[in-house]
């Protein structure tokens, strides 16, 4: 039987990843995987089938606008077009993982992995082999099995098919069955970076969104001046945002739901008639079946910890991705991935997260990296913020998108960069130099003296760091805040 060096069971942005970079290197690696695709949550059911339809809603939105720009005509958005555009999206994607997975000599098996010992995986039903059970030995295990959606099913009724997860919007194998045609009303439950993703997408396609959050604000780890900024944003594009409420029960009444919502501070609860509820309130890690308890690799409500090269507690094993507590983002899986990797292949380096990018795909997009305001407070960090409005950018107003800002939060001493946070449009491209300037213990002043593009929405990092020096960027002429 061979003996791998590296098994890998989950293939998705942690997992492929860690595959990848192994067999690049010249490791003999085993990928296992249940999914008939490669990709996992990201790439079949979650980042890049939502991206595909946060496009065309942008898309949409600007057509609403085409007027301002010289443009006559109107634009209807075509439901079974913008599944079948996601659909084709991810399955070139996923073929294109296969094609790296063959070119690095990583070989796929597709199947349950199940740990059997440190040194061994049960393989359950694997198609090549007919279904049958196969044993795979490697040296070393890296467990990616990613995470799983909160069912509605947790609140009465919820098991009606109109209470729907982003799951059955976005996964191939379940999209055209769950939601045929472009729902006209939606519930979306759930404030955080999902429900608010589907608020903006559902909101621009013209359905009509009620959006029922538990916390006293849309986005809570977010800035609360951008969170702030986009409800308003959110709420101009038609959605109606209930703020500390929840859903008590869903009523399915065969062609609609009905949805029964309590506000805090209201004597009687609400009932919405809607199409669909969208159940956003968060995943779970996902190991079930896994053997963990068999090897003895501990979990801590769900998730199993490690150390910061990604070893579990027991040797050889080691855990990356959605399944490990911390960041649910297919970045953070995939650095994990080649960290735990670096460990195995005996390049060890520690996994550090001061300068995680954390980007919303909403409309205007919300990216963040390193620290807010907020949370300099709560860490007693003293830190001096500045700021840029869009509306005053060359590049801003000549593509139609004045609303947005960036923040710079720096040590008011050194000037070093330690966070930065953008809502506007390409925010989440914007957001990478800040990540490099954390990352790199980079100082406003160097970012200040560094040529920036003109016209380009980056100018605003520069005036933010403008404003650390002097107290005002130098395109407004009002001095920014300069808080402390
Ligand atoms: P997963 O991607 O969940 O992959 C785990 C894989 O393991 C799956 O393919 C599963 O089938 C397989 N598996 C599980 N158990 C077994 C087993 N026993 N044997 C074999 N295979 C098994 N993140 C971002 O960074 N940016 C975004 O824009 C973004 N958008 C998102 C939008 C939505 C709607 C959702 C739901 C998530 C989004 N995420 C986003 C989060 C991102 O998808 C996850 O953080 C990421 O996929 C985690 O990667 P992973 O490899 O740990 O796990």
């Amino acid at each position: 039987m061979t003996e791998y060096d590296i098994a890998v069971i989950g293939g998705g942005p942690g997992g492929y990843v860690a595959a990848l970079d192994a067999g690049m290197r010249g490791a003999n690696v085993v990928l296992i995987e249940k999914d008939r695709r490669l990709g996992g949550t990201c790439l079949l059911r979650g980042c890049i089938p939502s991206k595909t339809m946060v496009r065309t809603a942008e898309l949409l939105s600007e057509m609403r606008h085409a007027g301002d720009f010289g443009i006559q005509g109107t634009a209807e958005p075509d439901w079974a077009g913008i599944v079948a555009r996601k659909d084709k999206v991810v399955d070139g994607l996923s073929k294109g993982v296969v094609d790296l997975c063959k070119a690095r000599k990583v070989t796929r098996l597709q199947g349950t992995g199940r740990l059997l010992t440190p040194n061994s995986i049960l393989v359950q039903g694997n198609a090549e082999f007919g279904g049958m059970a196969l044993t795979v030995r490697a040296k070393s295990i890296i467990l990616a099995t990613g995470s799983a959606t909160i069912l509605g099913t947790e609140v009465p009724g919820g098991d009606s098919p109109r209470v729907i997860t982003s799951d059955q919007i976005l996964d191939a194998d379940l999209t055209m069955g769950a939601i045929p045609t472009l729902p006209k009303s939606m519930v979306i439950i759930g404030g955080g970076i999902v429900g608010m993703e589907f608020a903006s997408i559902f909101a621009a396609y013209g359905t009509k969104v009620t959006a029922v959050i538990t916390s006293p604000r849309v986005l809570r780890n977010v800035d609360e001046e951008i969170a702030r900024r986009f409800a308003q944003l959110l709420k101009a594009a038609g959605v109606e945002v209930l703020l500390k409420s929840n859903v008590q029960e869903f009523r399915d009444r065969g062609d609609h739901l009905d949805v029964v919502i309590q506000t805090e501070g209201s004597a009687e609860p609400r009932v919405v008639s809607s199409e669909y509820a969208l159940y956003a309130k968060g995943r779970k890690p996902y190991t079930d079946g896994l053997g963990l308890d068999t090897v003895g690799v501990r979990t801590e409500r769900g998730y199993v910890p490690t150390d910061s090269y990604m070893r579990t507690n027991v040797a050889g094993i080691y855990a990356i991705g959605d399944i490990v507590p911390g960041h649910m983002l297919a970045h953070v899986a995939s650095y994990e991935g080649e960290v735990a990797v670096d460990h195995i292949l005996e390049h060890p380096r520690e996994a550090d997260y001061r300068a995680v990018p954390d980007c919303i795909f909403t409309i205007p997009e919300i990216a963040s990296v390193g620290l807010t305001e907020a949370l300099a407070k709560e860490k007693g960090i003293e830190v001096r913020v500045t700021k840029f409005p869009f509306a005053a950018l060359g590049r801003a107003q000549a593509i139609g998108e004045p609303h947005g800002l960036v923040k710079l939060v720096c040590d008011p001493g050194t000037r070093t960069i330690l966070g930065m946070q953008v809502m506007g449009a390409h925010a989440s491209d914007i957001i990478a130099e800040g990540t490099v300037a954390v990352q790199q213990g980079v100082t406003a002043d160097d970012l200040a003296h560094t040529m920036h593009a003109h016209p380009t929405m980056p100018e605003a990092v520069q005036e933010t760091a403008i404003a650390q020096l002097f107290g005002t960027p130098l395109h407004v002429n009002t001095p920014t805040r300069v808080a402390r």
